[in-house]
């Protein structure tokens, strides 16, 4: 389970993975000095999508991953429903892919009945978080 971070925290972890991607970018143009812009750039743009991977994975999970003091309410029979575990949960987004964790709940009572807080339990390339 990732442990929450403060703001200032989950900043300094975007400072240190953004420093990490310059780098790389610099050892790859010493290593092709003779690269066109638009190679540079491709590079640039390859490295960009797994860095925003991490930002989006920074942002979100290291703030909150659905874990709720109070259990929801089951949506069938209204009782609280238990946390089993976090699960992992892979999105592809339109700038980065991420994976990341939400909390998974089950209701004791109806059987299937599974949740995952806040919203949808499908979410797909470009859908919300919500
Ligand atoms: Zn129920």
């Amino acid at each position: 389970m990732p442990q929450p971070r403060s703001r200032t925290q989950r900043e300094a972890e975007f400072m240190e993975v953004a420093r990490q991607m310059y780098t790389e970018l610099e050892d790859w143009y010493a290593q092709h000095p003779d690269a066109s812009f638009g190679e540079i750039e491709a590079e640039a743009r390859r490295r960009r999508r797994e860095l925003m991977g991490q930002v989006l994975k920074i942002l979100i999970n290291e703030r909150d991953t659905g874990y709720q003091l109070k259990s929801p309410a089951c949506p069938s029979c209204g009782q609280p429903m238990k946390f089993e575990r976090y699960r992992p949960w892979r999105v592809y987004g339109l700038e980065g892919d991420t994976e990341l964790e939400r909390a998974y709940y089950v209701c004791p009572n109806c059987k299937g009945q599974t949740l995952f807080p806040p919203g949808s339990e499908t979410p797909t390339a470009g859908g919300s978080l919500e």
